[in-house]
């Protein structure tokens, strides 16, 4: 995610105490108080639990837990370094089932449908990814692409990025335009999701013959390439999540045979190698000139080859998801 509009984990005593200044509002205004007043009790309550019990602080060493775990457990009592053998292996077991489910969410690789091709590469940093990735065939010829990226990492973000996966699917066959597909999915997950989480995704449509609907929704620019020139296609809305009533537009592109659109999370192109280098638009422009021609599913495999020569084997730090489209024709 991009840092000029990184979220911040929610901090749970700040949620409570606000939880209380709003039901403290209302039990103001409300003839019939007493249910809100049980309700104030038991947040007081808990608000005094997290500053006796020291939130945040670790049991066992006294160490402050680290947000990473506080990410996965806003309650949690113990830091990953004082865990037993038989917790961190539970816990392990725990992601490994998480990510054999997330695996299943996502759709089929080497796709071919009515004139065309798309290969992709997903990849977590952790676990688990907070990558979105889709591809949905209708009857009626269309293709659906969609990637994205939840604010965040980890569990959490993983979980928003399968709520998106629940929201889309149940939309898509609807019947809506692009712009109004985003504006309507943005709605959903913003009423159910809570601040400051939120998703820059790019949505689009792909018809038979070879026109394409884009909405990008605060992501990197998808790349169209044509003939050995690429034109990004920029956004023009925000991250989906932050505000409920977002209107999104959409943006055309007809692509003929063996045009490609290469689509990336910020995994690609703020990857750092071990001299602290950015991978950027730029190298990704000198790969992008170095082979011109190359089908969907060898563009995505060199550029994950470039990216791991380039990364010069340092660890990967957010999660990466690469799509190539390529309109092969009938
Ligand atoms: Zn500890």
């Amino acid at each position: 995610m991009s840092a000029a509009i990184r979220a911040t984990t929610p901090d749970l005593r700040s949620e409570l105490i606000d939880w209380r200044e709003r039901l403290e509002a209302s039990a103001n205004k409300s003839s019939d108080t007493f249910q809100l007043n049980g309700l104030l009790r038991e947040v007081n309550a808990a608000i005094e639990s997290l500053s006796r019990e020291g939130y945040g602080v670790c049991q066992v060493c006294h160490d402050l837990i680290g947000q990473a775990t506080m990410t996965i457990d806003p309650l949690a009592k113990t830091c990953l370094s004082c865990f037993t053998p038989e917790q961190l292996q539970e816990l392990e077991q725990d992601l490994d089932r998480a990510w054999l489910i997330q695996g299943e969410l996502l759709p089929k690789q080497n796709l071919k449908f009515n004139g065309w091709e798309v290969s992709y590469h997903y990849e977590p940093a952790g676990p688990v990814s907070g990558d979105y990735c889709d591809l949905v065939s209708l009857d009626n010829g269309e293709l659906y692409f969609l990637i994205g990226d939840v604010s965040g990492k980890g569990v959490a973000a993983s979980l928003l990025m399968s709520r998106l996966h629940a929201i889309f699917r149940s939309l898509i066959g609807a019947g809506l335009g692009v712009s109004e597909l985003v504006e309507r999915a943005n709605q959903l997950f913003a009423e159910s999701t809570m601040r400051p989480y939120y998703a820059t995704l790019v949505c689009g449509k792909a018809s038979k013959s070879g026109e394409m609907e884009i909405c990008n929704a605060g992501h990197v620019a998808p790349l169209l390439l044509h003939d050995g020139s690429v034109t990004p296609i920029a956004a023009t809305g925000l991250p989906i999540g932050m505000f409920c009533h977002e209107r999104y537009s959409s943006t055309r592109v007809k692509l003929g045979k063996g045009d490609r659109l290469l689509l990336y999370t910020d995994g690609l192109s703020e990857a750092r190698n071990r001299n602290d280098c950015e991978y950027g638009d730029e190298r990704l422009s000198m790969f992008l000139n170095g082979c011109p021609q190359l089908p969907a599913i060898s563009l995505v495999k060199e550029l994950l080859e470039d990216l791991s020569a380039f990364s010069l084997a340092r660890r990967r730090s957010d999660d990466l998801t690469v799509m190539a489209i390529e309109m092969v024709g009938h």
